[in-house]
């Protein structure tokens, strides 16, 4: 049984001020596995302040001194991998495979971030000045639940690059994973205050950060309505913002794709991470004439994906987090049928012989127009939506029909058509015949998925700001 009942500041482990207690279950079985104690608004304060008397001394630091720490932070998130694994599959429902690469990831940033700051050049001449990139200050790094592991690791690595202190806010509802993690980061023996994390609610301990003046930064993953609420509640004290939100993404077939390659990869793309990736590809554009092909191989595929025990390696799909993502998934299902799409695989309920536990079935509609909600409003679950095409405008016109812009996908066998294809989608990020993302280039969306990007280099300059001195 796990008692988490502590937040991670100045250094250490200490008993939280906060008293909301919530219970953790395994959504596998929806047995309880545990409870943890929020922290409050007080002990916001206090791991803001324990992060500003480590700012100066983080901001001294030059680049050998970084790489080292982020080097020492890497080991000790790999010494603890399968933890990291065993945490996001017991409190997640992540299937093995998913939470093996979530727990990889989680060490594999802090590499990546050394390696970008390795070749990066802080200072450089403009005109008659030099211009210094310095740290932005503190940065509050606010997480959502559907990658506890990898958003903490990822926004850390950028933070310690660059030379800022960090107060990180986890979400509540992925209390084991936060702590298994920050045990891990622990170990790595940094500083005193140069990162602080904290379980706690987002109406006060997230907000306390998202306002104190002692935060100079934000770096939000979470959903598209709490991200305009942190950017308007950041901007008293003008925080420099960076956003990752919701997405609603498209995948283009084209019509000269090879079914049997690209549609088992559209599929893995809607249903990756149990269909709570905010990259889920979960608009399938099809060209018409090619339709009932597609539906037949879409169909077989979605209804073969193994739904279970994410501890089995056959798994494909495993639980959704709680009763109110299933619920959700359930509200979408029958509303997708309500406004006239037609169902080709799955449906509402359980899958059969699966009666405990937030499993779902992964669902497939057909005939879907892109004014339906089951295409304009994320999910978050197993539910794929096919739309049918006349020609590439179309396509591109469809896909770019959203208010939201953070990844789509392209396939098809001619790869300088698919790039050209790219080119006109309005997302922050286009991943040709692959869905496996590059971590150096920069991610992040257009639109109302997100403001400003993670990863390499221009994640590590979103906690940079240049400076300018200019001599006479
Ligand atoms: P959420 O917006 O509900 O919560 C995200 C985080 O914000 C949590 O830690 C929460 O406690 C905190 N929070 C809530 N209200 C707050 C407030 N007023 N002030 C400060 N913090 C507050 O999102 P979620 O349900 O945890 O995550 C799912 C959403 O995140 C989906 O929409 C998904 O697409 C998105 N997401 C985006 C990316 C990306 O990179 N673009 C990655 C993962 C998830």
């Amino acid at each position: 049984m796990w008692n988490i009942d502590k937040a991670y500041i100045d250094g250490a482990f200490v008993p939280v001020q906060g008293t909301e207690v919530v219970e953790i279950a395994n959504p596998a079985t929806e047995q309880r596995i545990g409870s943890a104690t929020l922290a409050n608004r007080d002990d916001a304060k206090r791991a803001i302040a324990a992060a500003q008397r480590a700012q100066p001394a983080l901001a001294a630091t030059g680049k050998a001194e970084r790489i080292e720490m982020l080097e020492r932070l890497r080991t000790a998130v790999l010494a603890r991998t399968d933890a990291i694994r065993d945490a996001t599959i017991e409190e997640y429902g992540g299937p093995l495979a998913r939470a093996q690469w979530v727990s990889d990831y989680a060490s594999q940033c802090f590499a990546n971030a050394a390696r970008t700051l390795e070749a990066f050049e802080f200072t450089r001449r403009v005109g008659d000045s030099t211009v210094t990139m310095a740290p932005v200050g503190v940065a509050g790094l606010i997480a959502p639940w559907n990658s506890v592991a990898g958003s903490v690791c990822s926004k850390l690595a950028s933070a310690i690059a660059a030379g800022c202190a960090s107060v990180i806010k986890p979400s509540e509802l992925g209390p084991i994973q936060a702590q298994v993690v920050t045990e891990a980061l622990h170990d790595a023996g940094l500083p005193a205050g140069a990162f602080n994390v904290l379980l706690g609610r987002g109406a006060d301990v997230g907000d306390e950060i998202a306002t104190h003046p002692g935060i100079a930064k934000l770096s939000f993953t979470g959903s598209t309505p709490t991200g305009k609420l942190i950017a308007r509640a950041a901007l008293d004290t003008m925080k420099r913002v960076s956003l990752a939100l919701t997405g609603k993404s498209a995948s283009i077939v084209l019509d000269d794709a090879d079914f049997a390659r690209a549609l088992p990869l559209a599929l893995n793309a809607a249903f990756m991470n149990n269909g709570q990736a905010c990259v889920a590809g979960t608009r399938l554009l099809i060209p018409r004439a090619r339709m009932p092909e597609a539906i037949e191989r879409i169909a077989a595929v979605a209804t073969a994906l193994r739904v279970g025990d994410p501890r089995d390696p056959a798994t494909a799909i495993g639980p959704l987090l709680n009763a109110a993502q299933f619920e959700r998934i359930q509200r979408f299902i029958r509303r997708g049928k309500e406004q006239g799409a037609t169902l080709v695989a799955g449906g509402e309920g359980r899958p059969d012989g699966l009666s405990r536990g937030w499993y779902v079935r992964p669902t497939v509609f057909a005939d879907v127009r892109n004014d339906m909600d089951i295409a304009r409003e994320e999910i978050f679950g197993p539910v794929l939506s096919v739309l049918g095409y006349e020609g590439e405008d179309e396509a591109v016109a469809i896909a770019n029909d959203s208010p939201y812009g953070l990844q789509a996908y392209v396939f098809s066998s001619d790869a300088q058509r698919a790039g050209r294809v790219a080119e006109r989608l309005e997302a922050g990020t286009v991943l040709v015949n692959r869905i496996a993302p590059d971590l150096l280039a920069p991610f992040g969306g257009v639109k109302q998925s997100g403001l400003g990007r993670e990863f390499g280099v221009f994640g590590l300059e979103a906690f940079l700001e240049p400076k300018t001195v200019t001599t006479a």
